[in-house]
């Protein structure tokens, strides 16, 4: 009991230290781990498959090629691009009909952009196997498969994790790209203003960005060490996320599950295993952050070890402790307001904006997709006043939409096409009556009330009968027929710029 005790209030003290010190240490550049060194890397690729192990390159590059050709069905190896010193950049997609862009959520996962940070780099290709492995026998894993498009980036910054150009150890991982670049505060920054630009910006970022924009992802994470905590927007500023309450809720749940399996773990927050990211400290240029803003994305950061070059003993640990986690996480994704808008004329799909009422900032409206007209508003359980509006169409308010936690309300939004403004032919500026005329006619100006009016008659063979010059104001100008003969007669009528041709028939008897 007292050395309980006594390891608690320890503990406290030591993340308070850590907490300190917490912001200088994260930009501290890591040159070598106490204890990790070559025997934490994999001999083969039978032991990097075991995930007890830290896999080099080489062996990272064969299981994901592997994972994609033992299951085809569900899963593709897609690469975002390369790095610096040419490694690879990689993404496994698993999903049903995973060569096809469904009408399905997409979720992604992302570790190690700060490059000696490691844990998840072996947690998501575990993660990876466990999904693959454990479809059509496990059900939950089924459902996340077949209504889900999971990506999965178990490496962002491979030239920092694999430096000094060793793509066998992990032992000399830094935080930054091989330039220097810390990719985690190297995207746009919103509290700044700045555009959404890959213009000068590290070049595993400018891939990563055009990724994230092509995919769209629903909800995603980003995985680190340093630390032990769920880490929400924003990071630049104090000010709350449109959906902080869900936040909370989502980030508590991943805590919660897995300080349940080690009370030990994400310990010494305030908030229990959650934190505030600007709360904690600011940070400017992170991608929660880009995502978040830009993006109109939910993303948060995971940090999953306070040691950054976790010893691969370790790794079981931290796998046994955050699985449950991991996938709760993913889960949140099948949950929300979600549904599909179209045309409802037409039935096709619609690329529309939808707007929670006195709760949406302009950073978090989401959109439905072009392609599939498909939505997914991840909300905290509530009701809620939609407006769903696409240029071309009158809005739709849709009033009193609840929704429950962990479940899912779905809606079929149907738009009607605004009505096109007819074009009409212009009213003529002048009137001409009576037609047919005997003895004379009358020019009435009908909308230009006043100025010159410039008469000139012609028969239909084209000569000039005659011409005259009046001035008016308001009231009808007569014409006598004196010089006319029965037939028809062209009045050419200009005022200003104006002219306007009216056909007259005289009759003379
Ligand atoms: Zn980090």
């Amino acid at each position: 009991m007292m050395q309980g005790q006594t390891t608690c209030a320890l503990r406290l003290l030591l993340v308070a230290l850590f907490c300190y010190l917490a912001a200088p240490s994260l930009e501290a550049q890591w040159t070598k781990a106490v204890g990790f060194d070559d025997s934490d890397m994999a001999l083969d690729l039978a032991e990097a498959l075991s995930f007890q192990k830290y896999p080099t390159y080489d062996q990272y590059l064969e299981m994901m090629q592997g994972f994609a050709m033992d299951h085809p069905e569900i899963c593709r190896l897609d690469t975002i691009g390369s790095t610096v010193q040419g490694r690879q950049l990689l993404a496994l997609k698993i999903s049903d009909h995973v060569e096809d862009e469904e009408d399905e959520a997409a979720f992604l996962y992302t570790s190690s952009m700060h490059g000696n940070e490691i844990v998840g780099y072996v947690l998501l290709l575990r993660l990876a196997d466990t999904l693959l492995n454990g479809y059509g026998s496990d059900s939950e894993l089924t459902t996340l498969v077949d209504n889900l498009q999971i990506w999965i980036n178990p490496l962002a910054n491979p030239d920092g994790s694999f430096s000094n150009d060793n793509d066998l150890s992990l032992e000399h991982a830094r935080r930054t790209n091989t330039e220097g670049t810390d990719l985690n505060r190297d995207f746009p920054n919103p509290g700044a203003g700045e555009a959404d630009d890959t213009t000068g910006r590290a070049l595993e970022n400018r891939y990563m960005m055009e990724f994230l924009k092509e995919q769209r992802f629903t909800l995603s994470a980003n995985i680190h060490s340093g630390t032990e905590v769920v880490n929400y927007p924003w990071d630049h500023t104090f000010d709350l996320h449109a959906d902080d309450d869900w936040y909370r809720f989502i980030s508590h749940e991943y805590a919660d599950e897995a300080m349940a399996v080690d009370p030990d773990y994400m310990f010494g927050w305030p908030d229990g295993g959650i934190t505030n990211g600007a709360e904690w400290y600011i940070a400017l240029g992170t991608r929660q952050d880009y995502v978040n803003y830009y993006l109109g994305g939910r993303e948060v950061t995971l940090e999953l070890s306070n040691e950054y070059l976790l010893p691969a003993m370790d790794l079981e640990h931290y796998w046994n402790v955050n699985q449950r986690s991991l996938i709760n996480y993913m889960s949140q994704c099948l949950y929300g307001i979600r549904g599909k808008v179209s045309d409802l004329d037409t039935g096709d799909p619609l690329r529309a904006g939808i707007f929670v009422e006195m709760h949406d900032s302009a950073y978090s409206v989401i959109h439905s997709s072009e392609t599939h007209g498909a939505f997914y508003r991840l909300i905290k359980e509530g009701v809620y006043k939609l407006v769903v509006s696409a240029p071309g169409y009158l809005n739709d308010t849709i009033p009193d939409v609840a929704i429950i936690d962990y479940q899912a309300t779905t809606l079929d939004i149907k738009l009607e096409r605004k009505p096109v403004a007819v074009e009409l032919p212009e009213a003529p500026a002048f009137r001409i009556y009576p037609n047919p005329a005997v003895n004379s006619f009358v020019v009435e100006p009908a909308r230009l009330p006043y100025g010159q009016l410039e008469l000139s008659v012609h028969s239909l063979d084209g000569r000039m009968i005659f011409q005259n010059t009046v001035s008016y104001r308001g009231s009808g100008m007569e014409f006598s027929t004196q010089q006319m003969e029965s037939g028809i007669y062209l009045l050419r009528c200009s005022c200003g710029k104006h002219t306007e041709v009216h056909r007259l028939m005289v009759i003379k008897h």
